[in-house]
């Protein structure tokens, strides 16, 4: 019975683009080898879109609005898999990569002893010009008179947005910079690093680590090495940065179809980054006889759309296959390898890893334990759920109340519900792989019926949410914003000298 957990996740990543779901490029030797030793969940489904929806469901086996959508992220209600570890006597410790809705202030570092979120680290800008540049300047002023005007004529933004887009790529390029320099977060080595250190501090303890990389998200700024390694050591630093800017502008897409050869090896030189470092971990957990006890997780919190549906990045429009199917396998020496194709949602993650290592799970979680019916080889017929809105910034209360947007996935049907606009799309992922070709929802048989009244029944269970929680989730948030605007509440100020 392995007695220590590793988990981790990679934001950003789909499913098709790592080699044991099928990509032919080489983005992750190391991991390929790991899952033909592993389960592999081949239909590994998020439990909602982005980050903010999908990783309650992973670290408190729960649903992003079981609780109402005030509460984003986990709250005091949440029995963790971090805390019941913790209870069971585990060492805990986190390490994620400067994602800022993975903080504390989103409930993230509970359970955890040690949880270090990287958030101090100030990130590169976004334009790849130094923060002194034309901003407050007299050509700063100017440029934002010139702005004015061209938006005031329909026909001259565009037009603006080009010429300042080129006028900052051309200032860059003066600028000295590397791939390093130009990174907004931490790559997965820097993680990697201080959870070995934090390994090696704890004897034979039981631990459970979680790791969350960002290497894949945008903007993409891999290492050299990983470039190198895909075989696209080409792209220089000035290349990668000009990619970027046109890829963050939001090209339209027939623009982004041009430039898509160029920006995906970007994206793959991200996910082997993290491949090598999992190597490298590997490695030193088997050197501290760490690695025969313990279970490894790996998956994503999401994937990522290059415009395959009109869409590009994470935002959750589409809930098409490249944003919510992830890779999924869960490797330890107790478990037999096996590929299994019934879908699995990231609410069943955490109580059959807890399962796994004889944990008992905690009575909140929601998801099913999966343990059992994996080693009698049974397949199971119920359907994940993925739960978002149509908001990208749940900072703001108006925001986090848009409209719903619901995807109920089998193995071979998908469902897509957008309350707001009343719209329903229904696909035969075996006859339609890309999802070009919606079915009609009939509500009457099928597989219309059959998801409809799935979509229902997870709705009406979403309805209650809790009243208390809204109302803590709301203070706290209030709390956050004084704090930004005035410093830290309750605290002593200490005087400048
Ligand atoms: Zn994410």
């Amino acid at each position: 019975m392995p007695n220590s957990l590793v988990l981790i996740t990679v934001d950003c990543l789909r499913s098709d683009h790592v080699g044991f779901m099928g990509y032919g490029h080489p983005t992750t030797p190391f991991l390929d080898s790991l899952a033909a030793q592993s389960l592999v969940f081949e239909n590994g489904i998020v439990a909602g879109v982005p980050t903010f929806y999908s990783l309650p469901a992973l670290l408190a086996s729960r649903h992003a609005f079981k609780y109402g959508r005030d509460v984003v992220g986990l709250c005091e209600a949440d029995v963790t898999l971090a805390s019941a570890l913790k209870n069971a006597g585990y060492a805990t410790a986190a390490f994620t990569a400067g994602n800022p809705y993975l903080a504390p202030r989103f409930g993230y570092n509970l359970g955890f002893d040690t949880f270090h979120d990287f958030l101090e680290l100030e990130p590169a800008p976004t334009n790849g010009l130094g923060s002194n540049s034309a901003g407050q300047s007299l050509l700063g002023r100017l440029n934002q008179v010139t702005e004015r005007i061209c938006r005031r004529l329909p026909s001259l933004g565009p037009i603006y947005d080009e010429l300042y887009f080129q006028y900052c790529q051309h200032l860059a390029t003066r600028a000295t910079e590397s791939l390093d320099s130009l990174r907004r977060y931490p790559a997965a080595d820097v993680l990697v690093d201080q959870a070995k250190t934090w390994l090696a501090s704890l004897g034979r303890a039981p631990f459970f680590l979680w790791l969350h990389f960002m290497d894949p998200h945008g903007p993409y700024y891999p290492k050299k090495e990983a470039l190198r390694a895909i075989g696209h050591a080409e792209i220089t630093p000035q290349r990668a940065r000009y990619l970027n800017g046109l890829w963050t502008r939001g090209l339209g897409t027939a623009r982004s179809h041009r430039y898509w050869q160029d920006i995906v090896p970007l994206y793959d030189a991200g996910i082997r980054w993290v491949d090598q470092q999992v190597a490298g971990l590997g490695d030193a957990m088997k050197k501290l006889q760490l690695w025969d006890n313990s279970v490894l997780a790996f998956t994503a919190d999401h994937g990522e759309e290059f415009f395959e549906h009109g869409a590009g990045g994470h935002a959750p429009w589409t809930m098409k296959e490249e944003l919510i199917h992830v890779p999924l396998f869960l490797h330890s020496s107790s478990a037999k390898p096996a590929r299994l194709k019934s879908p699995i949602s990231h609410v069943d993650v955490a109580p059959t890893l807890l399962s796994m290592m004889d944990v008992p799970a905690p009575a909140g979680f929601e998801g099913t334990n999966r343990w059992k019916a994996v080693q009698l080889a049974e397949e199971w017929d119920e359907p994940a759920i993925v739960d978002s809105t149509e908001c990208i910034n749940p900072n703001r209360s108006e925001t986090r109340l848009a409209p719903r947007v619901l995807c109920v996935r089998e193995k071979r049907f998908k469902l897509i519900l957008r309350l707001g606009s009343h719209q329903e799309e229904l696909f035969d992922l075996e006859a339609d792989p890309g999802e070009q070709h919606p079915l009609p929802v009939c509500p009457e048989d099928g597989a219309g019926r059959r998801l409809l009244q799935h979509a229902r029944r997870h709705l009406v269970k979403m309805q209650s949410g809790a009243p208390r929680l809204r109302l803590q989730a709301r203070l706290n948030e209030l709390r956050c914003q004084i704090e930004t605007s005035v410093g830290p509440i309750g605290e002593q100020k200490s005087d400048a000298v």
